[in-house]
């Protein structure tokens, strides 16, 4: 992108202009698209609950409900989801928006799975599932923003517990292959279909609504994992088998030692 030209003396900073424009309109026009995709999207994502909690209430004012625990706790639920829309809401608007910022940092990308594999075990032994780290055989030093990783990867794990039956196995482990960094997280769970392996990362997607929706999920998090891995110019995929598993891949590019020592004296000077 070219700057646009302060004075126009010819046609050749008319035509930078024009470029300019052009750019600058279609980057409005995507950002509009995408705005109002979020606010159809949240709409809908609202009505469900906030209907239920509604027709709720009213059964109970016209005495069709009585006004027990039972019907308390289950307009709180419907409240509890509405309040993890809003805050789910706050963190996709913030890692889909320009305005976040990565406090990128020196970080062993295998201490720091291993550190929030650890956090999940409590969850993994509570539904039998096999949970299971396998480090690389190389050290994966990495210059990423060390918070936003751990978003990005408690949200595939957590899906891989979510999505396992009971007594399942799962593997997270990390491979340093042709200068990039891959984490994987394997699990015998339910599976994704063909037709659902890239909507998965769409916001809002889940593959079988009801399914999913009893497990708690409002199909935000692997949309916020992908943001998130593309503002470290990485890619996340999956690869996955209907009623046998899935495997979640992430690769992060690894810079030479070169550069992560470069930053190191860049911050130490
Ligand atoms: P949710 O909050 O619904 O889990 P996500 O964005 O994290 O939202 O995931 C989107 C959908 O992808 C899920 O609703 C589920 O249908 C599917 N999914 C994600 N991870 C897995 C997995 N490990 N196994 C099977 N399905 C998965």
């Amino acid at each position: 992108n070219r700057p646009i030209p302060l004075k126009v003396h010819g046609t050749e900073e008319l035509k930078i202009m024009i470029t300019a424009i052009n750019t600058l309109m279609n980057q409005f026009e995507r950002h509009e698209a995408w705005r109002n995709q979020l606010m159809q999207d949240l709409t809908h994502e609202l009505r469900t609950p906030l209907t239920a909690v509604l027709s709720h209430l009213d059964a109970i004012i016209d005495g069709i409900y009585p006004l027990t625990t039972e019907h308390i706790q289950r307009i709180l639920v419907d409240i509890e989801r509405l309040y993890r829309l809003v805050e789910d809401m706050e963190k996709l608007s913030e890692a889909e928006g320009a305005q976040f910022e990565l406090n990128k940092q020196e970080v062993n990308l295998s201490r720091l799975v291993q550190n929030i594999y650890e956090g999940f075990l409590f969850l993994s032994r509570d539904k039998e599932i096999q949970f299971e780290f396998v480090p690389s055989r190389t050290p994966c030093m990495l210059l990423v923003d060390p918070d936003r990783m751990m978003q990005i990867l408690s949200n595939v794990m957590y899906n891989a517990i979510k999505y396992t039956p009971r007594g399942g196995h799962i593997q997270v482990g990390l491979l340093h292959q042709n200068g990039s960094i891959y984490v994987f997280c394997k699990d015998t769970g339910m599976g994704i279909a063909a037709e659902d392996l890239t909507r998965v990362f769409d916001r809002f997607y889940r593959t079988d609504k009801s399914r999913s929706r009893d497990s708690g999920g409002l199909g935000v998090g692997l949309s916020i994992a992908k943001a998130l891995v593309e503002a470290h110019q990485g890619e996340i995929w999956c690869e996955s088998k209907l009623g046998e598993g899935s495997t979640f891949w992430i690769r992060l590019p690894s810079h030479p030692l070169s550069i992560l020592e470069q930053n190191r004296q860049s911050l130490t000077a």
